[in-house]
């Protein structure tokens, strides 16, 4: 049934043509525009009208805009999913402590069953706080895939692939395996709501047979690439003493940049990385809330989209954040630079909104299909009530957006024009149901 949003306030980026350097070396970031009293039309999974006037003969579900935003849908392009099993479990450490005294220890003891529970409940966090389309780098990815299938949200999915042993053979891994059956079973679901990248967890978690072996794969595939990139400085200092040269610099070397990436973190990445990053068109994601809970540092964002990077927003795992409130994550992307800089003009309202609409879809390879309110564009729309107390006044819609809203005031999250959450109320997924079972499956780590 068509859908109808009447006099809503509608922003949403006026171009794609993001984080681009224009000839005279001057910074076209973009802005976002607002449109007062709009009409907006979605008729199947497209939105196929957006103007002053109301379209004549409509029927169909009309929903009141009134004292509302109607925006993109929010792109967590980074995230565990499963990880959610880790919420508070091990707070307060540094990033290697954490991850190798407690995490991968508790990750032994996770089953398909458990990592289909918790990926629920993330999916579930997200649609209700305005998450329409995520990636995620992970195991028990088939699983993952069928809950992300079921929710109706959309993904990109990696299998992310770690070796440490010296002989290396793509055919026999286990982990590339399951690589190459999730791109047979998931690749292009439901006409591209699910896509399948490849994925090098890392380059201190792997070595240059699994660099070349997993490059060469996607290239022939034609699948996108991630990796975690520069996340710590031991991790970056220890790779120039290993290699000679810095994790994006020898990544590149092996030609893991050659099909299109996004990398993960860069706190760490130097200038002359950052001018790899931006000749190679990486997409960067940056994860402030996790960099700077485990301490990792704050990445020099102003720097990357002074380089024409394409910059966009990921919640990273919930045990390490300790949510997936993207507008949480929009706003420390904006506090982070201007502290990093003492610049209080770095990444302004306008630049942090981009990041988590349209910067997130080119890093997913879906621009041109999402991140922007255009008509021919999925419908991935979500509403927020200005009608609350740390909303008004709204003398500017787009900074309040970023610098007063919650996740919690999302009330209406639509994918592909269907509706999968409204006003308190999951149309996908039994939320009573894995709340119970959540509980029940985190028992095993205590
Ligand atoms: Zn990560």
């Amino acid at each position: 049934m068509p859908v109808l949003f009447e006099n809503v306030t509608v922003v949403s980026a006026v171009s794609n043509d993001i984080h681009r350097t224009d000839e005279t070396g001057i910074r076209n970031d973009g802005e976002m525009g607002v449109i007062r009293d709009a009409f907006v039309l979605v008729e199947g999974e497209k939105i196929s009208y957006i103007g002053k006037e109301q379209p004549r003969d409509f029927s169909g579900e009309r929903i009141d805009g009134r004292r509302k935003v109607l925006m993109p849908g929010l792109i967590n392009a980074h995230t565990h999913l499963p990880m959610t099993a880790f919420r508070g479990f091990a707070d307060d450490y540094d990033l290697q402590t954490w991850l190798y005294s407690y995490i991968f220890p508790a990750e032994d003891k996770l089953t398909a069953g458990s990592a289909a529970v918790f990926t629920d409940l993330a999916i579930a966090e997200m649609i209700a706080s305005g998450t329409t389309s995520l990636t995620d780098m992970y195991f028990f990815s088939d699983t993952i895939a069928e809950r992300v299938a079921e929710s109706g949200i959309k993904a990109n999915i990696s299998r992310a692939v770690t070796f440490f042993d010296e002989d290396y053979d793509f055919h026999s891994d286990n982990r590339a395996g399951e690589l190459v059956r999730l791109v047979e079973e998931w690749h292009g679901f439901d006409h591209g709501r699910i896509r399948i990248e490849a994925s090098i967890h890392a380059e201190y978690t792997s070595n240059p047979k699994v660099w070349t072996a997993v490059s060469d794969y996607a290239a022939s595939k034609g699948l996108r690439m991630q990796v975690h990139l520069s996340e710590t400085r031991s991790e970056h200092e220890r790779c120039i003493e290993k290699y000679g040269m810095t994790p994006a610099a020898v990544l590149a070397r092996y030609g893991v940049f050659d099909v299109p990436a996004s990398a993960a973190h860069c706190v760490w990445v130097d200038q002359n990385d950052i001018e790899i990053l931006a000749q190679k068109c990486v997409s960067v994601v940056h994860n402030p809330v996790s960099n700077m809970k485990l301490a990792s540092g704050i990445a020099p964002v102003t720097d990357m989209l002074t380089a024409g990077v394409n910059v966009a927003l990921g919640t990273d795992g919930v045990s390490s954040n300790n949510s997936f409130d993207m507008f949480e994550e929009i706003k420390m992307a904006s506090l982070a630079a201007k502290v990093r800089s003492l610049d209080p003009t770095a990444v302004k309202a306008s630049q942090a909104l981009i990041m988590a609409t349209s910067g997130g879809a080119a890093a997913q390879g879906r621009r041109g299909e999402c991140g922007m309110i255009r008509e021919g564009m999925d419908a991935d729309l979500i509403l927020i009530d200005f009608d609350r107390p740390h909303l008004i006044p709204a003398h500017d819609i787009v900074s309040n957006l970023v610098y007063s809203a919650r996740g919690s005031d999302v009330v209406m999250n639509m994918v592909r024009g269907r509706i999968i959450y409204k006003e308190g109320e999951f149309l996908t997924i039994d939320l009573e149901k894995v709340k119970r079972e959540a509980e029940k499956a985190a028992g095993i780590f205590r």
